[in-house]
């Protein structure tokens, strides 16, 4: 392989985005990690803080933390599986349809596929040429990407999201669980709100490094939204705390 065959210039391109299906596929997981982490970390800090506020039992806190970190976990997960599966069943339905339609009309659909192409700024000629090799590789393959953006060998499991999503939740609410619940009571609130920002700076600039944006403001964005959702539910808890504890 010479090193100015049009290939390798596609693989190793100056701008190193993400272009096939394997490398885009685990940044969409780590993605999908990162803000399953942070979504963790936010709703647990916020929820640990309003019992914080309300009482200095550590016992009654952790239970409180403890059960966030689960039913949270529990909720993404079954979130996911239904999710994906739905999309999973949409897309299984598609590519049924897609072999049925090459089984029956092979010539229209041969037709179709050259004209995507053509439609994407392929020559007539060059176009049905790409079809029809296409069509001879792997007819389905080659519909499902050019008609559907469907990798047939690649659809997602919902056991594999729904797992990866309560672990990543879990991860990420582990932490303000144990500041909280760790950390003697005089400092607990400070350092759990401490070691959220940078937990949630961390977790910003991550997905913005994941989603090539500029990191500063998804890192300003991300804090700012987990410091509000603190000091509401620890003001919320204060204010039932004196109420009603
Ligand atoms: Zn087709």
């Amino acid at each position: 392989m010479t090193t100015d065959a049009p290939d390798v210039a596609l693989e190793t391109g100056p701008h190193d985005e993400p272009h096939q299906g394997g490398i885009s596929n685990r940044l969409n997981w780590l993605r999908a990690g990162v803000l399953g982490a942070n979504d963790g970390i936010v709703s647990t800090a916020g929820l640990v803080m309003a019992v914080a506020a309300a009482t200095d039992d550590t016992g009654t806190i952790a239970i409180a933390g403890v059960a966030g970190l689960a039913a949270g976990a529990l909720s993404m997960g079954a979130g996911e599986y239904v999710s994906v599966s739905t999309q999973r069943d949409s897309e299984k339905a598609l590519l049924a349809k897609e072999r049925r339609e090459l089984d029956e009309e092979p010539e229209e659909e041969l037709a179709e596929l050259a004209g995507i192409y053509v439609g994407k700024g392929l020559s007539e000629e060059l176009a049905r040429r790409v079809a029809q090799e296409l069509t001879e590789h792997d007819a389905l393959a080659a519909h499902a990407e050019a008609e559907l953006g469907i990798d047939p060998d690649e659809l997602t499991n919902p056991w594999d999201a729904a797992w990866a999503s309560m672990l990543a939740f879990t991860v990420g609410a582990l932490l303000p669980l144990l500041t909280i619940t760790l950390v003697v009571a005089d400092l607990r609130v400070a350092v759990t709100v401490g070691a959220v920002a940078v937990a949630l700076a961390l977790t910003g600039w991550s997905s913005a490094r994941l989603g090539y944006g500029p990191t500063r403001p998804a890192v300003v964005r991300n804090v700012a939204g987990g410091a509000f959702a603190m000091a509401v539910t620890y003001a919320v808890g204060a204010l039932l705390g004196s109420h009603i504890g």
